[in-house]
């Protein structure tokens, strides 16, 4: 039997695990960490084309009542100005809505799910380098000195990826994002919004964005700018008090409720630099070695994607693995389908991030221009966004190989 290892147990590993298992390839996946994924970002949004991505194979039942539907989307400016309000995307056909979930519940759900259906997971494995090994296949090797040998080894370990490195050596560093990202959950913290809307504030200097929860809570997130990448540790150095102190600073003299929130936040903060990858030029070797995921294509989180394209990545690629004669052209048949719609949302991604770290003047075409664009959106129902949103895979359909 075809044997993958898989390096990373983020959000790609576990759904290529479990999608390599239902084309016959045994999965085998290496995490750095000693019990499960980094999980920065409490939060995030995941979105219907994710989930369809899961349901294609059989994946997407224990995430369902994870979190919390979302279909709309409300915007105002630090005055309190109403500037638009939008659908998330147009309704799907089969109704499926995106989904606010905590980060470390996507994470284990997935893991757990692809262990259950026959993954073999490697705690506390850090990848550090491949060679080819006296049978031809691909040697992993590893932080503690121990090795692994498979017929496939497939880069899911994220936007720092090693195995990035390693088949491309000159391959161009994650860039930083303007944006700066702290956020959470408050129980028992009601704000003013109707159900599923979250409700965004282009603030004075700071976005600022909560979402209210059907049990009585309020998710939130603020992107404090911030021009040139933080030094490493400065981010972890800082107290809650200083992150409280600089949140209601850059708020003050905005409408709504930040003031109110920033207060009543359990502690303690915790706050985050963010990064994308515009164009990564090589995603595999052409033999045995390839990148999905955030290590390929990561996007600013401002894009509310990234898990999702992981997601459709890993489906996809098992896909290609089925159906083409060989991996050099599954490979090649997987980048053709996939690289122009991840680059286009990592665009999507840095414009939405960059439009949120305005400057004055900025700010004031922004103020001007988005009702605009809003009322555009509104009035076309969503229809603009279905390609990102309405995106569907059919799991059991025929990939065309595209040729090596
Ligand atoms: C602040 C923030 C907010 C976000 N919000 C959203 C959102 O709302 N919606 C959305 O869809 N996405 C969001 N994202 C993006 C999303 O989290 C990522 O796109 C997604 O997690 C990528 O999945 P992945 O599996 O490719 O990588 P990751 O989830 O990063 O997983 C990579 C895994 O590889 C492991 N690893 C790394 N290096 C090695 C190594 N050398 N050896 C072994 N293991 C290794 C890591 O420990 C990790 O477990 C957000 C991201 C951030 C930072």
């Amino acid at each position: 039997m075809t044997e993958a290892l898989i390096i990373g147990a983020g959000v790609a590993g576990p759904v290529l695990a479990i999608a390599l298992q239902r084309v016959g390839i045994d999965a085998h996946v290496y995490e750095r960490s000693p019990s499960g994924a980094d999980l920065r970002g409490a939060w995030l949004n995941f979105q219907a084309n994710g989930m369809d991505a899961l349901r294609a194979v059989d994946a997407a039942g224990p995430l369902q009542d994870l979190g919390y539907p979302n279909d709309t989307i409300s915007f105002i400016t630090g005055h309190g100005k109403k500037l638009g309000r939008i659908p998330m995307a147009a309704p799907r056909r089969d109704g499926q809505l995106s989904v606010m979930m905590r980060r470390a519940d996507l994470y284990r759900e997935l893991n757990t799910l692809a262990a259950a259906r026959g993954a073999r997971y490697h705690y506390g494995k850090e990848f550090v380098s491949a060679t080819t090994a006296s049978d031809g296949r691909v040697q992993a090797q590893f932080a503690d000195g121990s090795t692994a040998t498979g017929d496939l080894l497939i880069g899911c370990d994220g936007i720092h990826s090693t195995v990035r490195r390693v088949l491309d050596p000159a391959a161009r560093a994650s860039r930083y994002v303007p944006v700066l990202n702290v956020g959470g959950y408050l129980p028992d913290f009601t704000v003013d919004v109707p159900p599923r809307e979250f409700r965004m504030q282009f603030g004075t200097r700071c976005f600022f964005a909560w979402f209210p929860t059907p049990d009585g809570g309020t998710v939130w997130f603020a992107n404090p700018p911030m021009a040139h990448e933080p030094e490493r540790g400065a981010l972890s150095d800082m107290t809650d008090a200083e992150w409280r102190k600089w949140l209601h600073q850059l708020m003050s003299g905005d409408a709504g409720p930040a003031h109110d929130i920033i207060d009543a936040a359990p502690g303690p903060m915790v706050g985050w630099a963010t990064y994308d990858l515009p164009v990564v030029k090589r995603w595999h070797n052409h033999r045995n070695q390839i990148i999905i995921g955030d290590a390929a294509h990561a996007t600013a989180p401002s894009a509310g994607q990234g898990a999702s394209m992981s997601v459709e990545d890993a489906v996809i690629l098992a896909q290609c693995l089925r159906d083409c004669p060989d991996t050099p052209t599954a490979f090649t048949t997987f980048e053709s389908l996939r690289r122009r719609r991840v680059e286009k949302i990592v665009r999507h991604g840095h414009r939405s991030a960059n439009s949120k770290a305005a400057g004055p003047v900025g700010r004031l075409l922004r103020d001007l221009i988005l009702p605009l664009v809003f009322r555009q959106a509104a009035k076309n129902g969503g229809r603009s966004m279905m390609w990102l949103q309405g995106h569907h895979i059919d799991f059991d359909k025929a990939i065309q190989p595209v040729s090596a």
